[in-house]
């Protein structure tokens, strides 16, 4: 029997948890992590990686299909090979496994295949047949798809998204209930492959929560792709028959049948509290499951911190990452931070979402004055010679003090783009800051540098 006792034991090896494994032991900790499905969690193997694996292949199919003569690029028949689509996905996600996997062996972080489960303060059960010791336990266990009590997933015609990053066939129509970003992505893959999609939103905007403006010109966007988006929609509940589930979506007063071969249901998800040993030892939880932490991630119980989107806030992979750092720091009595107001969300449409600080309305909401920058990709040379020239930029800043709040950016590669948006919030930098800052030419960052100028005297 190997070591039994470490310094620090970690349930779930996703992003959290294997970041903060890697980040322990630098700083000099034993540690071990246990999972009971594969490293990298939900997302590298259900979730940010396969899904970004798709939305690149079904692009170029879609590139492609439509065709690049424009570019002086003949091309013969254009063919969907969807197994081997899948299988690129795949490989992609087992490398980077194997890279999870070298790095615990790089830093003697002790794996443990197995459920996990808290049995005392100081105690971690691995299958209930091995117990770790250890001084601190991190919760680092994710969560998964929310099931609807009107649409229960049976894995074949009712699916979440992990189902739907390994459809065999491309469906001919797929309603997603839900038009947050998993919904809108995976939604994108398969109508880019094909199939009618329609997504039924129950919020009056599609990804509720993101500034209205932008999500709206992104949903006028999707439409011409061939993905129909409704609003202040809810599914009411569907019937099987044979390969078809025929579905009922309210829309006020209106009920209308829908008839399609899949439903993709993405809601939301929920944090994985349940059989974790918690509710024994007292936990402080929310109503939704989640743990609830101080400042420095410690939960009620002393000895056990929680991170990831176990705990609340956004469910984002980078997220759960810089918290595994600043957690570990904590343990350690150093000043590990996050800094919740800088933390970039992305939407992998075509063109992509990102979005970092305060919207319009979150700005006015807390009672800033708000002033408003926009420039559009259109007018950026480097955007015209990629044929990428939808979208915009808009800059939120404050108008007394030029202080930037926000900034959200509908356009090529805006995951890439809104970095520069995250470090000058980080730095507090102003619109002038940003204005003044000298960006390469031609580059799409650019249209950046132009959006911070509208708003310079
Ligand atoms: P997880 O990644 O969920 O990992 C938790 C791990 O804990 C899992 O491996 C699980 O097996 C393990 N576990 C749970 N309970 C136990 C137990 N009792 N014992 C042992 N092990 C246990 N986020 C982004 O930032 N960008 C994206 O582009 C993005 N795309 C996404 C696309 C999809 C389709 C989905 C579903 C999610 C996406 N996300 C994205 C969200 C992202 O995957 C999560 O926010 C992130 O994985 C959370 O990390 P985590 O470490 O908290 O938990």
């Amino acid at each position: 029997m190997g070591d039994t006792s470490f310094d620090l034991v970690i349930i779930g090896a996703g992003p959290g948890g294997y970041v903060a494994a890697a980040k322990a032991a630098e700083l000099g900790m034993r540690v071990a992590c246990v999972d009971k499905s594969h490293l990298g969690g939900t997302c590298l193997n259900v979730g940010c990686i396969p899904s970004k694996a798709l939305l690149e292949s079904s692009e170029l199919y879609y590139k492609a299909r439509k065709g690049l003569e424009h570019h002086g690029v003949g091309l013969g028949e254009v063919g969907l090979d969807l197994g081997a689509m899948m299988g690129r996905k795949t490989k992609i996600v087992q490398t980077m496994g194997k890279g999870i996997e070298a790095l615990f062996k790089g830093h003697d972080v002790a794996y443990f295949a197995g459920t996990g489960k808290v049995v005392e303060a100081g105690k971690v059960s691995v299958d209930s047949t091995e117990v770790l010791e250890a001084e601190n336990i991190l919760l680092a266990t994710g969560s998964s798809p929310v099931e609807l009590a009107d649409l229960p997933f049976d894995g074949e015609r009712i699916i979440s998204s992990t189902e739907a990053l390994a459809l065999k066939e491309v469906p001919d129509r797929l309603v997603v209930i839900g038009a947050g970003a998993i919904g809108l992505e995976l939604g994108s893959v398969w109508a880019r492959l094909g199939a009618e999609v329609l997504v039924v939103e129950f919020m009056d905007q599609i990804l509720p929560g993101m500034d209205r403006e932008m999500a709206g010109h992104l949903g006028r966007l999707l439409k011409r792709q061939g993905v129909e988006c409704w609003t202040g929609a809810s599914a009411q509940g569907a019937e099987i028959k044979g390969e078809q589930v025929e579905l009922v979506v309210k829309m006020g007063d209106e009920e209308r049948g829908e008839v399609c071969d899949r439903v993709l249901v993405a809601v939301g998800r929920r944090a994985h509290s349940a059989g974790l040993g918690l509710q024994e030892l007292g936990m402080e939880m929310d109503e939704r499951g989640q743990v609830l932490v101080d400042e420095k991630w410690r939960t009620s119980v002393e000895g056990i911190w929680a991170i990831g989107d176990l705990i609340p806030g956004p469910m984002l992979a980078h997220k759960a990452e810089v918290e595994g750092v600043a957690v570990v720091e904590q343990m350690m009595g150093r000043a590990g931070q996050v800094n919740y107001d800088a933390i970039p969300a992305v939407v992998y449409t075509h063109p992509e979402l990102a979005s970092v600080g305060l919207s319009e309305s979150a700005a006015q909401e807390k009672e800033h004055q708000v002033k408003i920058g926009k420039y559009p990709f259109r007018a950026n040379a480097r955007a015209h010679c990629m044929d990428e020239i939808e979208g915009l930029v808009k800059i939120v800043a404050d108008s007394r003090t030029d202080q930037l709040l926000g900034m959200q950016i509908l356009g090529p590669q805006a995951s890439h783009l809104i970095a520069e948006g995250v470090l000058a919030l980080e730095f507090a930098a102003s619109a002038e800051d940003v204005a003044r800052t000298v960006h390469a030419h031609p580059a799409l960052s650019e249209v950046v540098k132009e959006a911070a100028w509208t708003l310079c005297e």
